[in-house]
């Protein structure tokens, strides 16, 4: 029986994979097309501060206008992206954006802090560090609004060419933010020596971290050496009060989640932002 049906099989096997490259062929002309048509939108979801819960900022987030499918989150083609070679493209688009969008609020008097993803493929290229400089110049944002957040495995890579690509723009005022901490497989003595201003813990000890011992033996760990290196601590993926209690008391600083704002358009985080209008007294 094996013999008979493994013709079968490898045809359904083999028409599979077709299809799936089809589709991934198809997903990619798309992105392409989005890129060029601008279909590409930023989200900004905002970042309060723990001990008073103050606005400290926000993190811009791509989301992909499509023209049949809606809102698409980058779960479905930041992966695509970054094996088509469109992901630098992408990132940059992002980038400039941002700094355009908060260089104007600057304008207004609306000075808010913003952090951009930046992908592995993205800092790996020679220029990074000058098409950061070109976009705060061209928009005229103050680099010290700007943060940029490298995943953990970006940032561990090569401490050369990180130290490197980092030490320009941090020379003027650009903060750097390890993302998804704790997912990674980070040195201890590797991170005391490397230039990072923020660790954001992944938001998947968070959400376990009430349940799971190892997960918050995780999250007071990265909490107990941010303290220690003096580092900003933004905990992500915040959705109940009793997460953002403990993390409060265990030392985290800021705080990023559902609980206080999903990723959104840039006027609802001018809102968000904004200071309550004072009532007119009677
Ligand atoms: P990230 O940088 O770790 O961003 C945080 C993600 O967690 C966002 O997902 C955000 O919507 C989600 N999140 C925030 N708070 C909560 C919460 O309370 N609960 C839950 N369940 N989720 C929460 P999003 O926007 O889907 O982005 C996913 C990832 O895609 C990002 O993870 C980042 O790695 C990547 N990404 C997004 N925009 C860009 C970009 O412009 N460039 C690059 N290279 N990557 C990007
Ligand atoms: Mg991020
Ligand atoms: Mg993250
Ligand atoms: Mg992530």
């Amino acid at each position: 029986t094996a013999k008979r049906n493994g013709g079968n099989a490898y045809e359904f096997f083999e028409s599979k994979m077709n299809q799936s490259a089809f589709e991934r062929l198809v997903l990619e002309n798309e992105l392409r097309e989005a890129v060029r048509e601008e279909q590409l939108v930023v989200y900004y979801q905002p970042k309060v501060f723990m001990k008073d819960g103050g606005f400290a900022g926000a993190e811009a987030l791509v989301r992909w206008q499509h023209p049949t499918a809606g809102l698409l989150s980058p779960g479905a083609f930041i992966e695509a992206a970054e094996e088509c070679g469109l992901i630098g493209e992408i990132g940059n688009y992002v980038l400039r954006k941002t700094c355009t969008e908060f260089a104007k609020l600057h304008k207004q008097g609306l000075s808010i802090p913003v952090a951009v993803n930046v992908s592995a493929m993205q800092f790996e290229h020679e220029g990074f560090a000058d098409i950061v400089l070109d976009a705060l110049n061209e928009s005229g944002l103050p680099p010290k609004l700007l943060e940029l957040e490298l995943t953990e495995s970006t940032a561990m890579r090569d401490p050369e060419r990180v130290i490197s690509q980092i030490e320009p723009l941090r020379k003027i005022g650009v903060t750097f933010a390890i993302d998804d901490f704790g997912t990674g497989h980070s040195s201890l003595s590797y991170l005391t020596r490397m230039p990072f201003d923020v660790f954001k813990i992944d938001q998947s000890f968070v959400r376990h971290m009430e349940r799971d011992p190892h997960a918050k033996i995780v999250v007071e760990t990265i909490l107990a050496m941010a303290r220690s290196l003096k580092l900003e601590t933004v905990a992500e993926g915040v959705e109940t009060t009793e997460q953002l209690t403990f993390l409060r008391e265990q030392g985290a600083t800021i705080a990023q989640g559902y609980l206080f704002g999903r990723p959104m358009p840039l006027d609802d985080l001018v809102r968000f932002a904004s200071p309550e209008p004072r009532r007119a007294a009677h």
